[in-house]
């Protein structure tokens, strides 16, 4: 990777930033704020501990939720900081501030290898204005910065980007965390040369979404499924009747485009064959039926790839080398729906117990995953969900490139 990791950083009693994601789930009980998920705050332990054992004094930078420059007491991060303790098994200083005095106080109170986590950075508003004398508060006196907040490094925040600017140009490092270390190797790196054939499976809502990916990786895909709402759009595009199906009317055509350039550019281009179809009636759906003709009928709605179409992509998916999947098949949170997304989901890992290498970009396809009790047996799932897009676009992030060059 071209950029500094914390493997390549001599920590011993240096003041670290440290930006991690800890926007996790929580929800209020008896008046007190509980993590329902603590997925996040455990992909940091290894960053935190190589750090720690190296003698860092590390200060922890992250948000959580959209409090909007405000300070919204349901979105502080103090839990986070006593589950940090608890799942790392050392104290956990906090402060409920995030700059100032007292962020200053309790930083410069840090021994090595002792950690502090800052109180939510988005209750100032300067945070996503990316205002560099809050960026240079939020710096204080850290020797370094280290970044694990893969998930929210396409966007170009104080504390994401401008303190990387702030601690370099007084000379500091601005390395990778391990986790933001795995993200670029897998969604960047393994996808420059990969081993074929490299077949890629998007779905999802919609195409406008993800158009920019899929134009991207027609330059490296051999093959290309495309199921979900998505499928709907390209439908539309080739002249046939779509029903009541999540379109978007107005991209067909940058529907025409991609298919033309797959064409032009040899790439096999799959659209899902046959669909399955409900009803809305009375705000339910009626039960799904196999429609195999082109044309979606008046009334209905494609909700999920059909029987054909999972055999198919499934055949493909089996002869892959490398695979990347971002976006479900079909409504896959009705069960009567979910058919293709899991079908797609044993067939990545069926690809990957035979040796190819399988990386999941994040969001949906993750929880898909996940739900069907296959996330362990996949080589990579990302962490990100815009951010992973945004990568797959082949854009670099503006909290990568603030790191510092090799
Ligand atoms: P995305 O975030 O773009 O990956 O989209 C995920 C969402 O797409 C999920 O909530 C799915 O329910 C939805 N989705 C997938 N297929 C369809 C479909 N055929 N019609 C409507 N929504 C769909």
């Amino acid at each position: 990777m071209a950029k500094l990791t914390i493997n390549d950083i001599d920590f011993r009693g240096k003041r670290v930033l440290t930006r991690v994601d800890y926007n996790v789930p929580m929800t209020e009980q008896d008046g007190l704020m509980i993590i329902n998920d603590d997925t996040r705050i455990l992909a940091t332990l290894p960053t935190l501990k190589l750090m720690i054992n190296s003698g860092a004094k590390i200060i922890l930078t992250a948000h959580l939720g959209r409090p909007k420059g405000e300070r919204v007491p349901s979105m502080s991060l103090r839990p986070v900081a006593d589950k940090l303790a608890g799942l790392i098994g050392q104290p956990v200083e906090f402060c409920d501030q995030c700059i100032g005095q007292a962020a200053g106080d309790a930083a410069a109170k840090l021994e090595d290898g002792g950690l502090l986590l800052l109180e939510n950075v988005r209750y100032h508003a300067e945070e996503e204005a990316n205002d560099a004398d809050f960026a240079g508060q939020l710096a204080g006196d850290a020797d370094v910065f280290t970044n694990d907040a893969f998930g929210a490094a396409h966007r170009a925040h104080a504390s994401t980007a401008g303190v990387a600017g702030i601690i370099a140009a007084r000379g500091g490092q601005c390395a990778a965390g391990l986790l933001m270390e795995r993200e670029l190797q897998f969604l960047g790196d393994e996808l420059e040369a990969p081993e074929r054939p490299f077949v890629v499976i998007l779905g999802g809502a919609k195409v406008s979404d993800k158009i920019k990916v899929i134009d991207h990786l027609l330059e490296k895909a051999d093959t290309i499924l495309i199921g979900g709402a998505m499928a709907y759009t390209f439908k539309l595009a080739r002249g046939f009747a779509v029903g009541d199906s999540l379109v978007e009317p107005d991209k067909t055509g940058i529907a025409l485009a991609a298919l033309q350039k797959a064409a032009e550019r040899g790439v096999e281009f799959l659209l899902p064959t046959d669909n399955l179809i409900s009803r809305m009636n009375d705000g339910a759906w009626t039960d799904p039926e196999v429609n195999s003709a082109e044309d979606i009928p008046d009334g209905s709605e494609g909700v999920d790839i059909g029987p054909e179409s999972v055999a198919r992509f499934c055949e493909v998916i089996a002869g892959a080398k490398t695979i990347l999947w971002n976006g479900p098949m079909g409504i896959f949170e009705d069960s009567r729906f979910a058919e293709g997304t899991f079908s797609v989901a044993k067939a990545v890992c069926g690809a990957t117990a035979s040796g190819a290498k399988s990386i999941i970009g994040g969001g949906d396809s993750v929880k898909a995953l996940n739900e069907a009790g296959l996330g362990d047996q996949v080589t990579f799932m990302s962490t990100g969900g815009g951010a992973s897009l945004r990568f797959l676009e082949g854009k670099e992030l503006p909290g990568v490139a603030a790191l510092t060059d090799k």
